[in-house]
């Protein structure tokens, strides 16, 4: 059976990373990713979910200097994010968290940034195969060698290899990585439990619009949010600005909900009084787009879809499942990171830059042997970033439209100019609604300090 170092599933920014400071420090290396066809890449690549924004501070957290970054990686210089509620607005310029990247942020050409990764990768030494999937891996606990547990993978084309660390980024579907950690759980109690409860799965759902050039400058220079729009946690539309006059007009909602369930339908601008099921994702945009720009355009013909985009004629379809994550089985020699850890922040489904920085830990410290440490580096690396997402996640859960007009007042009143956690973390008296949001926000952040955010700790595996 053929042996290596390290293997990886899954050829995101996690896996290629992994791969790439992997085989950077001397590990044989070998990454499988299933492959992915898409319109913007002339070959299978990996799953390039394209909705790619990159806030400042991302940058470093993805431990890179911005200047290395191609060129023709990066769609649009951005500014400030504007986000609107049913009746009030917010717009922030700054993240207000030290970054060494000169702007607000960026849109970038996901399927060009994993290409490059995937470069730098094959450049350090790792292998990569595209087109393999991995359909099953299985972890000899007792095995004779003398850096202890070893994996055999099962891959699609029928062949098995041996693993001496095993680095699972098979992404926030997790097909790999639920079974190959339910390998040292407690019977009944599947790791899908915490990392795919039916309540954190969603469906994002986008459309690559061509714009009227005058239109398009309204937000060239910004990501715009709509909360409160449309029912459900962590439920709302945006537009993120790509290349030309082309951007990208998406959402995400609940699967499963159902317009029953929604407490007071009349209060979300997106819904009709004669709807009787929830919309379809394209309906919803198209009724953001009416509601937005309707009065002045039409807009079937003047904003129509780019039909050469994407994955299916113009528009992607995605399940999601963010939740908050969970620590790897170290001691079985395997680590899990980016999204099939549960990085990806269930707030604003964010994720591409602690997917680097996660799988360039996990590479770097399976090719040195020190993958025990990985629990407590991916903390250290990225704790702060999680900690925060955790708390915003938990806060706005039960919002409702009014609740968002209420938290963009009040931030608005804050003239929020450049603090730590910009959005909240000012100690400003700007009234009650204010004082409230702020108590809020530090006492979850308080309940989840110190590694608190992770909702599968490393002592619960057995092995
Ligand atoms: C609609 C949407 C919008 C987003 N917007 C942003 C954003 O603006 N900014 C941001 O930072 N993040 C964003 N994210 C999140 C970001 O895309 C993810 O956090 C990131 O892709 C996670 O990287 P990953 O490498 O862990 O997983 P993925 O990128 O999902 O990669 C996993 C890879 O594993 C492969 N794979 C799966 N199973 C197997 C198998 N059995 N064998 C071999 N290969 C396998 C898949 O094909 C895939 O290529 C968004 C996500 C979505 C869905």
């Amino acid at each position: 059976m053929e042996r290596v170092d390290v293997a990886i599933v899954g050829g995101g920014p996690a896996g290629t990373s992994a791969a790439e400071r992997a085989a950077s420090h001397g590990a044989e290396t070998v990454l499988f990713e299933q492959g992915v066809p898409r319109e913007d890449r002339d070959a299978l690549g990996p799953d390039s979910t394209d909705a790619a924004g990159i806030l400042d501070y991302w940058i470093d957290i993805m431990d890179f200097d911005y200047r290395e970054i191609p060129d023709d990686v990066i769609h649009r210089e951005l500014e400030a994010t504007e986000f609107i509620g049913p009746s009030s607005a917010l717009e922030l310029t700054t993240t207000g968290i030290d970054a060494s990247y000169p702007k607000f942020g960026y849109t970038f050409h996901r399927t060009r940034m994993d290409d490059w990764l995937h470069e730098r990768a094959t450049d350090a030494g790792a292998e990569i195969r595209i087109g393999t999937s991995v359909t099953d891996l299985e972890t000899n606990l007792r095995a004779s060698s003398p850096k202890g547990p070893t994996h055999t993978l099962t891959l699609s084309s029928g062949d098995q290899l041996e693993a001496q660390y095993v680095v699972l980024a098979d992404g926030p579907q997790r097909r790999v990585t639920i079974d190959a950690l339910d390998q040292f759980t407690p019977p009944g109690r599947s790791i899908s439990n915490h990392l795919s409860p039916p309540e954190a799965n969603h469906i994002a759902y986008q459309e690559y619009r061509e714009f009227p050039p005058e239109l398009f400058e309204e937000f060239d220079d910004r990501l715009k949010f709509w909360w409160g729009y449309i029912p459900g946690e962590t439920a709302y539309p945006w537009v993120f600005p790509n290349d030309g006059t082309v951007a990208r007009v998406g959402l995400t909602m609940p699967i499963g909900m159902r317009l029953e369930d929604v407490d007071n339908p009349s209060s979300y601008v997106l819904l009709e009084p004669d709807d009787e099921t929830l919309p379809s994702g394209s309906e919803y945009i198209t009724r953001l787009l009416e509601r937005e720009y309707g009065d002045e355009y039409d807009v079937e013909t003047d904003i129509p879809i780019a039909e050469d985009r994407g994955k299916s004629k113009g528009t992607e379809t995605y399940p999601i499942s963010s939740t908050r994550p969970i620590d790897s089985p170290v001691g079985a020699n395997i680590a899990v990171a980016g999204g099939a850890m549960g990085a990806t922040s269930a707030f604003h489904e964010g994720g591409y830059h602690v997917a680097v920085r996660t799988g360039k830990i996990a590479g770097r410290l399976a090719a040195t042997d020190s993958l025990e440490h990985y629990n407590e580096l991916w903390k250290r690396a990225i704790g702060d970033e999680i900690l925060r997402n955790v708390a915003f996640a938990d806060i706005v859960e039960d919002y409702e439209p009014d609740d968002w007009d209420r938290a963009f007042d009040v931030v608005t009143d804050m003239q929020a100019d450049g603090a730590d956690d910009v959005l909240l973390s000012k100690r400003y008296s700007a009234g009650l609604d204010a004082m409230k949001i702020l108590a809020g926000y530090k006492k979850r952040k308080y309940r989840y300090r110190n590694g608190n955010y992770v909702q599968f700790v490393e002592d619960q595996y057995l092995y």
